[in-house]
């Protein structure tokens, strides 16, 4: 049975529609296998329960012939959503011992539409991260290891998710992505991830980070299953007044892959100085791969793309500091055990419930804030965003969509560019454009890098365009053929 944990999501759509299969027996594959990839730490706290309880009422759904979109689709839920009745924690220690009250739009979504959790899956602490080292849990582990078997990063945030989808112990996951949080992590766990257009699902729900560039998103091995997912997510909710009134677009129509007539914009400033050369390769790979397929390249330029990562290192921060006020001791999870008065249980909890690197985003984003300081950083930094994204605008005069490479490495060993917080910053510094202009944007795996390791191209669309978005990721898909397996894998069967 094991070899349920290798379909797509449509390929088990299918095979539950035709009662090759129970949901039940997909769900217990998924939890079996979750069971064998323990030390991936995918999961901070796993649902397999509930998701049995689920996987049966969705088979009774079915035999009823009142099934949903995705129903029996088993799936990991980054531990940034909120759901009824499971420990929620943000992977902080603050929020451990949260149980919500209410469901996150999202997921209340998903469920809506049949999918079962098997787990809430490991992030970098309050999603601030490119490694999922900050984690309070620990590191998860990316099932992608070169020859000397170090454990490598599955990138972060959303580094469980990415993770689980890659060790195939999930079909697919959501993710959220503030900064290139669902994009960098696909790239490093080489599986396709898209991050939706700022507004295209609701945030209600959502464990804050930085609430004008936080959207959900999600992971899955191919296009299609990444389109099935995100469609099931997305919509309109008025709980949420940043969620966009518009009907979500049919996104399956789009895969066709069809890139013919298209036009592809190249932007010269992501040529960065030290790009390694198999992540430069690859993007002249993606190039052909389009113009094989029909579309015109054209060169286009993003002059203030240099700005994008400072000014993207005050907003966040600013925003985070604002986000993270709530935490006190007074209404959520942990609260420090010896305090002599108020103050000091505040100040207790939040030192003992945040890690480093959130208590350093929080000194940035207050001293930003402060009197003084507003307008030299944070309003300055508000005026660049607004640059960043006319940039985008003028671009898309001239093209449909971006390629790039999704991110400047493949994933490094876990502990690398830990000691240096402006390095470890780097890491985003093409994923970070597009969150700044709220745009949508995919990374699809495209080939191996000389160790071994997955590289992503990542397209850029124009805001609400993620059909684009979807063919040309498609084509490229079609194009890479990208079947490598993880060595973890490659060693269970042999
Ligand atoms: N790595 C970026 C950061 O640390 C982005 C994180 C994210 O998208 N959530 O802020």
């Amino acid at each position: 049975m094991s070899d349920l944990t290798h379909l797509t999501i449509a390929g088990a759509l299918k095979g539950l529609e035709n009662k090759d299969f129970t949901a039940k027996e997909l769900t217990q594959a998924h939890i079996t296998a979750s069971e064998a990839a323990k030390d991936l730490n995918c999961y901070v706290t796993e649902t397999y329960d509930l998701a049995l309880a689920q996987a049966a009422n969705s088979d009774e759904r079915r035999a009823a012939g009142n099934a949903g979109a995705l129903d029996g689709i088993p799936l990991a839920i980054k531990d940034l959503f909120c759901t009824k009745g499971v420990q929620t924690t943000a992977c902080s220690h603050i929020l451990e011992g949260f149980v919500p009250q209410y469901e996150s739009t999202v997921t209340a979504n998903l469920f809506a539409d049949g999918v079962v959790m098997l787990g809430k899956a490991n992030l970098d602490e309050f999603a601030m991260g490119s490694s999922n080292t900050t984690s309070y849990f620990g590191n998860c582990i990316n099932p992608w290891k070169t020859s000397d078997g170090a454990d490598r990063t599955p990138g972060g945030s959303s580094g469980g998710s990415a993770s689980a989808v890659a060790a195939r112990i999930a079909m697919g996951a959501t993710g959220t992505d503030t900064g290139g949080s669902i994009r960098q992590p696909a790239s490093f766990c080489g599986i396709s991830g898209i991050k939706p257009t700022y507004g295209r699902c609701s945030r209600w729900g959502t464990v804050a980070f930085a609430s004008s560039l936080d959207q959900a998103g999600c992971f899955a091995r191919t296009v299609e299953d990444n389109a099935l997912i995100l469609r099931s997510m997305a919509g309109h909710d008025p709980k949420d007044s940043t969620s966009a009134d518009r009907p979500v677009p049919d996104f399956l129509s789009a895969l066709s892959g069809d890139v013919k007539g298209l036009k592809i914009g190249i932007p010269k400033e992501y040529r960065v100085d030290g790009m390694p050369k198999d992540i430069e390769a690859l993007w002249e790979q993606g190039i052909e791969w389009l113009k094989d397929g029909g579309a015109e390249i054209v060169d286009v330029s993003l002059p203030h793309t240099k700005y994008a990562l400072p000014t993207y290192y005050i907003i966040a921060p600013a925003e985070a500091s604002s986000n993270l006020a709530r935490y006190d001791g007074v209404r959520y999870g942990l609260r420090a055990a010896e305090h002599e008065n108020l103050n000091e249980m505040y100040k207790k909890t939040r030192g003992e419930g945040f890690g480093d690197e959130i208590k350093r985003r929080i000194m940035i984003g207050t001293y930003v804030l402060s009197a003084g300081y507003y307008d030299a950083y944070y309003i300055k930094a508000q005026k660049v965003r607004r640059l960043i994204s006319d940039d985008f605008t003028k671009a898309y005069e001239q093209c449909d969509v971006l390629l790039a490479p999704t991110a400047p490495s493949s994933a490094f060993v876990i502990g690398e560019n830990e000691d240096d917080p402006v390095k470890m910053y780097l890491n985003d510094v093409f994923t970070v454009p597009a969150s700044m202009a709220g745009l949508p944007a995919m990374s699809v795996p495209g080939g191996l890098d000389s160790q071994g390791l997955p590289l992503g191209l990542q397209i850029i669309g124009r805001a609400w365009d993620e059909e684009t978005v979807f063919k040309v990721a498609r084509s490229i898909e079609r194009a890479a053929n990208f079947t490598a397996l993880p060595q973890t894998l490659i060693k269970k069967a042999a």
